[in-house]
């Protein structure tokens, strides 16, 4: 295998574009080594700029849940390709769209789609302010929400791949009604409400996967609605990684809890950028045109995209691929921790459903600093040899693998071999 093309692309990218690469998760830096150029995907595989063809895990970091270039969704986008590319006013599409995702989450009432994951949550936190008349939000340590200012702080993957703390230009006063918590720790969030009057949400991927892949424990979610619900204040359920990931209903259907302000983005476009929040009726009054909290965009709602989304949802419903997921991702885990036995490495896996990752760790992970407790130098080796097997991965121990529905016996085969071979190189550090 030979990366010849990759290599001869980085180069000329650097010239132009800011590391060759336009988010920093698609650099190597953690892992050594230049980024790959894709040419081309289609199903559960990739092929890059060199002709290497690869299983992949990344998905985009997770949109393209039923693989590349899926039949169903060029049709429903070639169509709509036709009739214009943006009108600056209302299209059908739309309100197909919004029907279907508020019949997936019932606690939505109304929804309003914007262009990214970050510009939902933006909007989402704007919408908490707005309807409780308060500041401060609580975040968690090691939960990725986008990279708006007064979130950026502890945020997980992206960061903690390249050492970051936080990240510079965050001005000291954009941050200073962000509160931190532990996740799994209900402690932890008492805390902050006993020391303040003025919280206004607490936001929270119910199901993380920017510090890695980390589960609620036990009731911890339930428990934290119940408390919030006392409180007065909000639940934002960032479910732009596991809305109609986890379940066609999110997290939030799985774990059975429901919370006031759902973000989207990732799968909702099928590859196409979409993102939108949503809340029941008295929630999302506050949104102008119909309430003071303003919010805007030229492209939102865009008709490809939407084309895109809607095409996706329903192949994605018809399908129900959620038992295969869970049967598929055993597997996977199972494959990964019988071959760290057999080497004797140090590993543990969290998964939940169609997102998994190992951790070079004993520890089981928790919270974001158990998965701190990961040896980077190893997954690192891991990774450049899961590469040369044919099994793409993304170059970060802190960021969550991804199955699509498109996933075969053959696939996972690959991925066996793969996996032997790359934790036998570990075993050899
Ligand atoms: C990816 C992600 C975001 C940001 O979405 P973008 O589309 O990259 O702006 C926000 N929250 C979570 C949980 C994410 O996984």
């Amino acid at each position: 295998m030979n990366f010849k093309n990759s290599e001869k692309l980085y180069k000329k990218g650097l010239i132009n574009l800011v590391g060759a690469v336009n988010s920093p998760v698609r650099a190597f830096s953690s892992v050594g080594g230049n980024p790959l150029f894709i040419k081309k995907a289609k199903g559960s595989k990739i092929i890059d700029v060199d002709g290497n063809e690869y299983l992949d895990l990344v998905l985009s970091y997770g949109p393209m849940i039923i693989g590349h270039r899926h039949k169903k969704v060029q049709k429903g986008v070639a169509k709509a390709l036709k009739n214009g590319y943006s009108f600056g006013a209302s299209t059908e599409n739309e309100i197909r769209l919004a029907k279907m995702v508020c019949d997936a989450f019932p606690e939505m009432d109304k929804v309003r789609f914007v262009n990214s994951g970050t510009e939902a949550v933006i909007s989402g936190v704007r919408l908490a302010r707005a309807f409780t008349g308060k500041d401060k939000i609580i975040k968690f340590s090691g939960c990725y929400h986008g990279h708006q200012d007064s979130l950026l702080v502890a945020a997980g993957s992206g960061l903690a791949t390249l050492s970051i703390p936080g990240s510079k230009g965050v001005p000291e006063e954009a941050v200073k009604n962000t509160l931190i918590a532990e996740y799994n720790n209900l402690e932890s969030i008492k805390k902050h409400f006993h020391e303040h009057s003025d919280i206004a949400a607490v936001i929270i991927e119910p199901i993380c996967g920017n510090m890695g892949v980390v589960i609620p424990q036990h009731n911890f979610l339930k428990e934290l609605k119940d408390f919030l619900k006392i409180k007065g204040a909000l639940l934002i359920a960032d479910e732009v990684m596991t809305g109609f990931r986890s379940k066609f209903g999110g997290a939030q259907e799985v774990l059975g809890v429901t919370a006031d302000i759902t973000c989207l983005g990732k799968v909702i476009g099928g590859g196409f950028p979409v993102g939108a929040y949503g809340a029941r009726n008295e929630i999302m009054e506050q949104v102008a045109p119909l309430g003071g909290m303003y919010q805007a965009g030229t492209l939102s709602g865009n008709p490809i995209a939407m084309a895109g989304g809607i095409a996706t949802l329903t192949e994605l419903k018809k399908q129900n691929p959620y038992h295969k997921f869970e049967k598929i991702g055993n597997e996977i885990e199972t494959i990964l921790l019988e071959t760290a036995h057999k080497y004797k490495v140090d590993l543990s896996v969290n998964r939940f459903g169609s997102m998994l990752n190992p951790f070079f760790t004993k520890a089981k992970v928790t919270n974001f600093e158990q998965a701190q407790t990961s040896d980077t130098d190893k997954f690192a080796v891991f990774f450049w040899e899961m590469i040369r097997n044919g099994v793409f991965l993304p170059p970060s121990q802190f960021e969550a693998w991804f199955l699509s529905s498109a996933i075969s016996a053959r696939d996972i085969k690959k991925l066996t071999i793969a996996v032997d071979k790359a934790m036998k190189a570990v075993s050899k550090m």
